[in-house]
């Protein structure tokens, strides 16, 4: 018996198990693949994201595989500078290539003890009032407390709970691939550039090595988009597009991907719950989707670890959901916007054009930035103070900073008053008395994914609010 089952091993699956694991759950994560994929999707990780990997230490690994670039120019492409003064310790984009990403987790994961076992595909499951029971293709059963389907956008564990997933099909598919070129690069850099003046779907980019990541809008639609497009594909669309196919050759890896955006109605049915691409998908403009699966991943670990501890609170575990559908119902509306301002039509690039203006306004850059970022997310947790229910970023104290303090994933009471208490829930909240300048407030609750539950300096009313995050004081 596991506590919890883990469906897939991309990177919501691997930073779930990684939470489980701080918080001593038995964690299993099952992956069909025998081997991890050299098909690179996303290039990189957003501000909330690098928090994350701050907040839990990782921070400097992913730091010494990737590359800083300026947070501008990601909302549809359309290039403006970074907004000045953006509320995170974090202001850039980090270029990492996702296979490097999962390779993190998953070492991350196991150093924590958590099993991951390759070639194994969640074929069916059953549930009942203690647990759920899980098969896979060569007919295994296994039993666990709880089930996460981090598997995908196609996810069986989905489809296996008759969750709805509305929204709509696809309608646009894109080539992908990376391979390399005998054109020169400049006479390529030139003709690359001359044809995103309308065509924004269109890129060739460097990679190093005389290899190109290579995109292009495909002709139709495959009918089975599992099954990669042959390099003549490219050369054919390159050549439609490009006017030349620059010589394509020597392909790495060769890929089609699609625009369909939808969303899971629910995201947990008793003991089964969803993260990730199994929960929402989308088109990758803007580079959102892995961001929103390690984000939910962390707002779902501590959650799930509370039960399985025997803590949690009355609706703390659909507070997963509650949270994180608005969050991912806002990427999937902001990703259509930015989908229609890719388009060629002379109306969307009327609009356009428009949008771009309108960026040139401090306010409206930032807004935007904001939300593609993440930072701007702020949870419902009623009214009070304005920095509850949002993230907090990182701040320098008297004695170090404020995210080495979140690594072992516990609640953490940061006091300027030093007249506060936690008493009776020690176990689970470190309280740490620090006059930092950089607090603007007397004293903040923060729940072990960084949103600030709770702002103020009055005893009582810090009493009133501790049992709804993190349950009854210990006797
Ligand atoms: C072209 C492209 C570019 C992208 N660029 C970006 C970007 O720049 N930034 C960004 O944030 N996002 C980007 N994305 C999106 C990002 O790749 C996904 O959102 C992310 O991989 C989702 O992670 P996940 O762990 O939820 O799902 P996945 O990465 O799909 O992982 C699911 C795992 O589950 C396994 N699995 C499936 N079914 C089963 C089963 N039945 N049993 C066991 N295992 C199973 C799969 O093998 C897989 O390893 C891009 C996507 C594409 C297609």
């Amino acid at each position: 018996m596991f506590d919890v089952i883990v469906a897939g091993g991309g990177p919501t699956g691997l930073m779930l198990a990684s939470e489980l694991r701080l918080h001593g759950v038995h964690a299993l994560v099952l992956e069909k693949e025998s081997e991890p994929t050299e098909f690179v999707r996303a290039l990189g990780l957003h501000v909330r994201s690098i928090e994350v990997m701050d907040q839990r230490g990782l921070l400097g690994r992913f730091l010494a595989h990737g590359q800083q670039y300026p947070v501008g120019g990601f909302f549809a492409g359309i290039d403006k500078p970074s907004p000045d003064r953006l509320d995170t310790a974090h202001p850039y984009v980090l270029g990492i290539p996702q296979t490097i990403t999962d390779r993190l987790l998953a070492e991350r994961a196991t150093e924590l003890g958590a099993e991951i076992r390759r070639g194994c595909e969640l074929v069916g499951l059953s549930q009942d009032d203690h647990g759920v029971t899980v098969e896979l293709a060569d007919g295994t059963q296994l039993r666990s407390r709880y089930l996460v389907g981090c598997d995908g956008g196609r996810s069986t564990v989905r489809k296996l709970l008759g969750v709805g997933f509305p929204g709509e099909p696809t309608r646009v598919e894109t080539l992908l691939g990376e391979m390399e070129v005998t054109a020169p690069p400049e006479k390529l850099a030139a003709v690359v550039a001359e044809v995103r003046k309308t065509h924004k779907r269109f890129g060739i980019a460097p990679l190093g090595e005389g290899v190109y990541r290579v995109v292009v809008p495909a002709e139709g639609m495959a009918e089975d988009r599992t099954v990669p497009p042959t390099i003549e594909e490219f050369r054919q669309q390159l050549r439609v597009f490009a006017g030349t196919d620059f010589g394509v050759h020597s392909p790495r890896w060769l890929s089609r991907f699609g625009d369909a955006t939808r969303q899971a109605e629910r995201y947990r049915v008793d003991r089964v719950l969803l993260a990730g691409d199994a929960a929402h998908i989308h088109p990758p403009v803007g580079g959102r989707g892995l961001n929103l699966g390690i984000q939910d991943a962390f707002n779902l670990g501590w959650k799930l670890a509370a039960e399985i501890n025997g803590w949690a609170p009355e609706g703390l575990l659909d507070s997963y959901h509650t949270e994180r559908h608005p969050v991912a119902a806002d990427v999937l509306e902001n990703t259509r916007a930015q989908m229609q301002l890719l388009s060629p039509e002379p109306g969307p690039q009327a609009v356009r054009r428009l949008v771009s203006e309108l960026m040139d306004f401090e306010n409206v850059n930032r807004y935007l930035i904001e939300r593609i970022t993440a930072i701007g997310v702020s949870y419902d947790f009623g009214a009070g103070h304005e920095l509850l229910g949002r993230r907090m970023r990182d701040i320098g104290l008297k004695r170090g900073h404020l995210y080495e303090l979140l690594h072992d994933g516990r609640g953490l009471l940061l006091d300027r008053t030093g007249r506060l208490s936690v008493t009776g829930w020690a176990d689970r909240i470190d309280h740490v008395v620090d006059g930092s300048d950089e607090l603007d407030v007397p004293a903040v609750l923060l729940r072990p994914d960084g949103h600030v539950a709770w702002a103020g300096e009055d005893q009582a009313d810090l009493l009133s609010q501790l049992p709804r995050w993190f349950g009854a004081a210990a006797s």
